[in-house]
């Protein structure tokens, strides 16, 4: 079966009892054993650990990612928080990419390193800098491709070698691209994260996160942490998610043909200063585009010629975009990452990776494209 069918069909089971064609939501806390002898027999306790909703969820992004087995959470972040815990002790080091979500960043730096964890944060989109940055105590390497704002892209299989050559697990965070167009373990990464707020659910309607790990060994270590630190996403998320999933390639597609034709326009417009996008001959990493992934994803990252006035001028009056967090949803959204989604980056940092401020503070813009509007 092709992604298109798995996306509808995989792990979904109609209900045995009503012939539900949708997966029932198990709102329940508790599951009641048939004796202290078949304890679990039925393969459920306690929500916290697993719920029946959730794991049908799981099932499927196993399944549509090509892993071993799944967890499900809250938030994207609580499922890179779970990934860091499950690998990470005090004394260690950790690679991750220099363009990151703002969270993952400052996850790192203002929370792990209180615990003693330290970080470096490298251009993984040179897998040389990468190798060059491996410590004797580096034990996880985080990359996001593309990368969130500035939509840098990671080479997967390279960076996964350098990985395997020095024993370290990689996890990639494939919340840009989804499964349809991005298999991460496919090309030897070990773990993949996604925040399911974004193209999985689709509708702006829940957040939560998933990690899918190539291995049951990895799967059970990221697990452990879920039920150990309580952040297991909710039957009634799990069960939006699933719905939202039925339609990833035909909302993907679309989104992304919207984006060619949105980037082309401001490439070509007067005043645009610079577009990036993964699809456009003009993005530095076009090749490695063309052959990691089968799409080039919704994300359009641009720069309006004029300065702050310019871009506040764009952002308060532009129509149809809503100014919001947020991205992968039906609805078009344009952010601001340097107020928004980064703000916790500190400027230098921000300046060292291209997440401009100074003078231009909001002519950097963050496009998410739609899926009913055409362009
Ligand atoms: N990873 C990426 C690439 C993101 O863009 C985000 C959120 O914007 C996250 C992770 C965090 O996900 P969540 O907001 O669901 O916690």
């Amino acid at each position: 079966m092709r992604f298109t069918t798995r996306q509808i069909h995989e792990g979904v089971e109609p209900d045995p009892i009503t012939g539900s064609i949708l997966t029932p939501i198990y709102q329940s806390t508790t599951f009641v054993q048939s004796s202290v002898d078949e304890y679990l027999d039925k393969g459920y306790s306690y929500s916290r650990s697993g719920n029946p909703t959730v794991r049908v969820l799981e099932n499927k992004l196993t399944a549509l990612e090509g892993g071993a087995d799944c967890s499900c959470f809250g938030t994207g972040m609580s499922a890179i928080n779970a990934v860091m815990m499950a690998f990470l002790n005090a004394g260690d080091h950790a690679i991750v990419s220099d363009v990151v979500y703002g969270g993952t960043y400052r996850l790192s730096t203002k929370i792990y390193s209180r615990f003693g964890v330290e970080f470096s944060f490298v251009d993984t989109s040179d897998a040389a800098a990468v190798r060059a940055a491996v410590k004797d105590n580096t034990r996880l390497i985080i990359t996001e491709t593309p990368a969130n704002p500035t939509l840098k892209l990671t080479d997967i299989a390279a960076v996964s070698e350098v990985a395997r050559e020095f024993g370290i697990p990689h996890a990639v965070d494939n919340t840009f691209l989804t499964p349809y167009y991005q298999r991460p373990l496919e090309l030897n990464a070990d773990i993949v994260v996604h925040s399911t707020t974004k193209y999985f659910d689709g509708h702006n309607a829940t957040v939560g996160g998933a990690v899918i790990s190539a291995t049951q060994e990895l799967a059970d270590k990221v697990r452990y942490i879920m039920n150990a630190t309580g952040t297991i996403m909710s039957p009634q998320v799990a069960f939006y998610t699933l719905q939202g999933i039925k339609t990833l390639s035909v909302r993907v597609d679309r989104q992304s043909q919207n984006a060619m034709a949105v980037a082309e326009f401001l490439e070509s417009h007067d005043k645009v200063e610079q577009v990036s996008y993964p699809g456009l001959k003009s993005f530095p990493q076009y090749e490695l585009a063309c052959s990691q992934a089968d799409g080039f994803g919704a994300m359009i990252w641009f720069e309006v010629k004029g300065g702050l006035t310019a871009g506040k001028q764009l952002m308060d009056n532009i129509e149809l975009w809503s100014l919001a967090e947020n991205l992968g949803s039906v609805e078009s959204l344009i952010t601001h990452p340097v107020t928004m989604t980064h703000s916790d980056v500190e400027e230098a940092e921000r300046k060292r990776v291209g997440i401009l401020d100074g003078l231009v503070p909001v002519s950097y813009t963050h496009l998410t494209l739609p899926t009913i509007y055409s362009v």
